[in-house]
């Protein structure tokens, strides 16, 4: 359900946002009056999710960007709130998934590839919005984790150990800030219907589908509902929550 007027006057940051998860939310945030600001390091997607949003009515701000690259991110989040006045929800959504293959095969590069992006880049992006949300006195952080923060995935070392993280990042952050009028949670997808799932699954997407205690995948749409709702003022109690929207497969 769109509520066209929740977020009006508001801006809404999100990473990841060329494709799936980070996409849905973008066109999410616009359909209910956000300005939204969108970064990913894939500009031609970026540039597709732009148009998008603006035939949901929504004012864009794209901005090609590597989550992993510190300077470009702090770029980024003063360019948005020099183009829009303010920094209000930020999505730290980017992600990449791993290689399957048991812990000892692991190669150290992939190791850090995943961290670098997942990890680092969620942290890289939470430390120049949360700086700029301090001054402001008022902010929402959601990061993307994943039902692989909560259990274990076989074969997947470095992705779970770096969703993993992301929770315990996310509770200490929400305690830097509890008193600061600034709300940090996470969000938990299942299995969702998105390119990183085609890719995850080499295209059987079956395979996902049968993990999936409700049997069926989710819609990014799903994820994105809980984010907005995270950041809305319904959600003004919730700090520190990881919340699962994963169709049962972390139980
Ligand atoms: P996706 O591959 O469709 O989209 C991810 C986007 O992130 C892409 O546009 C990609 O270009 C971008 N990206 C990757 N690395 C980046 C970087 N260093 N800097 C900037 N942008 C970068 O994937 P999705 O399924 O929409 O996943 C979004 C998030 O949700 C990820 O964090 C993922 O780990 C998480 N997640 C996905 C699922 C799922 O089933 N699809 C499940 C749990 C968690």
């Amino acid at each position: 359900m769109s509520r066209p007027n929740r977020f009006e006057g508001k801006t809404a940051f999100i990473t990841g946002a060329a494709n799936g998860i980070g996409r849905a939310t973008a066109i999410a945030f616009a359909a209910e009056g956000a300005r939204v600001a969108i970064l990913d390091r894939d500009a031609q997607a970026l540039s597709e999710t732009a148009e998008m949003v603006k035939s949901a009515v929504g004012e864009v701000l794209a901005i090609p960007c590597d989550v992993s690259q510190p300077v470009a991110v702090e770029a980024a989040v003063a360019k948005t709130v020099a183009t829009f006045g303010s920094l209000d929800y930020a999505f730290n959504n980017a992600g990449i998934e791993n290689k399957a293959a048991p812990l000892h095969e692991i190669e150290l590069e992939e190791w850090d590839r995943i961290l670098n992006v997942n990890l680092r880049g969620t942290f890289i992006c939470m430390k120049y919005e949360l700086a700029h949300m301090v001054k402001q006195g008022r902010g929402v952080v959601v990061n993307t984790s994943s039902g692989a923060g909560i259990r274990g995935v076989e074969g997947g070392a470095s992705y779970t150990a770096s969703k993993h993280a992301i929770g315990g990042m996310t509770k200490s952050a929400a305690l830097d800030y509890a008193k600061q009028n600034i709300r940090v949670n996470a969000v938990l997808p299942g299995n969702i219907a998105t390119a990183m799932m085609d890719r995850f699954t080499a295209g059987d997407v079956q395979k996902a589908i049968n993990l999936e205690p409700v049997g069926r995948l989710g819609q990014p749409e799903e994820i994105a509902e809980a984010v907005l709702w995270m950041c809305s003022d319904l959600g003004g109690f919730v700090t520190g929550s990881e919340i699962v929207v994963d169709g049962g497969w972390s139980l």
